[in-house]
């Protein structure tokens, strides 16, 4: 077996040397996955480029005057899921948090990993999404940030060329929106999603003023509902506006099968749980 080699830099600058132009170099943040796809043989990297020492990638805080969460790509789960500024800005990422993975996987993994990591069964990414986020992108004389749902151009596949780190998340925080992230798992609730939708609203009693919807897992990357958005924009909640909008959603996306769902079963599960998630979000029990 190949000697790995493990290089743990200090800062951006040696990490992006180390990484440069070389496809048997990869950066690994919690491992999670890394070791996975190692393991199955979908990657033979030569050298891993831990980002753990890297003191810029940690963290997390109100930025820009309050408006903002900065998060750095090296936060582990477990921080964002047990952090009260957290729960009291972005309750939606504490309740997904709930029931992502085990305490195993959220002690270690990271929300830059995560994301690069490009499985549209992730949990995290439609939430994002669905929240408005953008990621800096970083790499040797690159910065560039971009809208989290541009980061996924299918499965497994990012924007993120060779050499580039996801370096932090910026979440704007929407005062008077709520948002709900509906798991649905077809064995455990701590298994992976058949299907996963993030729902966002802004609304005054039962109109929908502004609406947010983001699916994943039966799709081949987070997808914004942009149909189904139009429809409930502006509608009064009813089974109706409801029923207008799954069809413009089952209208506007190819839903995938997979090992926890074929086609046809996801294409009803998005039917209900779009129905369930916004009328749980309209009756306040979730919030931004
Ligand atoms: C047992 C188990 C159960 C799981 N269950 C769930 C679940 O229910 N829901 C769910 O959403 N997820 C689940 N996961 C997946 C888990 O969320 C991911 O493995 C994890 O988020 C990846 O983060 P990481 O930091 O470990 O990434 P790593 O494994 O370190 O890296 C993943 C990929 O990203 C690259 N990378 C790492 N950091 C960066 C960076 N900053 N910039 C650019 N590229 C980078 C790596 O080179 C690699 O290609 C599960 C995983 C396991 C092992």
């Amino acid at each position: 077996m190949p000697a790995l080699e493990l290089a743990e830099p200090d800062s951006l600058d040696e990490a992006f040397a180390l990484l440069a132009d070389d496809d048997a170099v990869r950066p690994m943040g919690g491992g999670t996955a890394l070791m996975l796809m190692m393991k199955a043989q979908l990657f033979r990297p030569a050298k891993l480029v831990s980002l753990r020492r890297i003191a810029s990638l940690a963290g997390f805080a109100l930025i820009e005057g309050g408006t903002h969460i900065r998060i750095g790509a090296m936060t582990t789960f477990s921080q964002l899921e047990h952090s009260e500024l957290i729960a009291e800005h972005l309750p939606v990422v504490t309740q997904t948090m709930k029931t992502l993975a085990n305490v195993r996987v959220r002690n270690v993994a990271s929300v830059g990993g995560n994301l690069a990591h490009g499985d549209p069964h992730l949990d995290l990414p439609p939430v994002w999404s669905a929240l408005g986020a953008s990621i800096r992108i970083e790499g040797a004389g690159v910065e560039r940030i971009i809208a989290a749902e541009d980061l996924f151009l299918g499965y497994y596949e990012t924007a993120l060329a060779q050499g580039e780190l996801i370096t932090d998340i910026l979440v704007p925080l929407r005062p008077g929106w709520r948002f709900f992230y509906a798991k649905v798992t077809t064995r455990a609730e701590h298994d992976w999603p058949a299907l996963g939708l993030c729902v966002g609203v802004h609304a005054q009693g039962s109109t929908i003023e502004n609406v947010s919807l983001v699916l994943s897992a039966a799709v081949d990357k987070p997808t914004r509902l942009t149909g189904a958005e139009d429809v409930l924009r502006g509608a009064e909640l009813s089974d109706a506006a409801l029923e207008a909008a799954a069809d413009a959603a089952l209208a506007e996306v190819h839903i995938e099968s997979d090992g926890r769902g074929s086609a046809a079963y996801k294409r009803q599960l998005l039917r209900v749980h779009l129905a369930r998630a916004v009328r749980h979000v309209m009756q306040g029990s979730a919030s931004a």
